[in-house]
């Protein structure tokens, strides 16, 4: 049963779904104000990570230490009038060249006395969003990580109790299973638009097709295969 991870909806929040742990809402919601005020929308495409590896007691080498793996980093593309704003704009480079609401919510994250803004790393990553827990507090990332990344698991997983089919969703690495062909093979019934391999790997190709049969149907396009979406599908 998951204790830690939450989905995060916030008023000023398009794109994919934040799961995030509990502990990082707050900053979240302040992510949501500053976008509010700045009258933008924060189209999010990734938040929480599957680790690639086992987790168990494996040595997490210092390049990884992501606050992605533990629920408390976003990637986005900022949205104003329509209008996307993605790595290339946000960049230190290009940045003073950009509309004065996105340039203000770039400030308030930089500002901000826990918030870190990506652009601001010896890698630029304009796009991404964390807390620095990886840094402020390494012993607590440690603990997250164990929680976090078991859950996560569990997220991707029948339960056990219902039998409720599992949620299918691109991450890394990618949902394998005959749940998945399913899903693949139903929107290749439903129009060449949605043509893919039914190789049972919920890759982006999937993602993609997923998240277009969503929005002509009415469904959040989210990418997240659940109840909703299944039974739009006729699964
Ligand atoms: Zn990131």
């Amino acid at each position: 049963m998951s204790t830690e991870l939450a989905v995060f909806g916030g008023s000023q929040f398009v794109g994919k779904p934040v799961i995030t742990d509990r502990d990082f809402i707050p900053e979240l919601l302040k992510i949501n104000r500053f976008a509010l005020d700045c009258g933008l929308q924060v189209h999010v495409t990734s938040s929480v990570r599957r680790q690639g590896v086992a987790v168990g007691n494996s040595i997490v080498p210092p390049a990884s230490r992501s606050n992605h793996l533990i629920g408390h980093a976003l990637d986005m593309n900022l949205k104003l009038d329509g209008r996307f704003f993605n790595s290339a704009n946000l960049r230190k480079a290009s940045l003073r060249r950009q509309p004065k609401p996105v340039r203000d919510f770039i400030k308030f994250i930089r500002d901000d006395s826990i918030l870190r803004w990506g652009g601001d790393f010896s890698a630029e990553d304009p796009v991404h969003i964390d807390d620095g827990l990886n840094q402020r507090d390494p012993n607590l990332w440690d603990q997250k990580l164990q929680i976090i990344q078991r859950e996560l698991i569990n997220l991707g997983r029948p339960q056990a109790e219902s039998g409720e089919p599992r949620l299918l969703f691109l991450e890394r690495p990618f949902m394998v299973g005959p749940d998945v062909r399913r899903v693949q093979e139903r929107l290749i019934e439903l129009g060449e638009r949605f043509s893919m391999n039914p190789d049972g790997e919920f890759g982006h190709v999937t993602d993609r097709a997923v998240t277009a049969f969503q929005g002509e149907n009415g469904l959040e396009p989210d990418g997240i295969v659940g109840p909703g979406t299944r039974k739009a599908l006729g699964l």
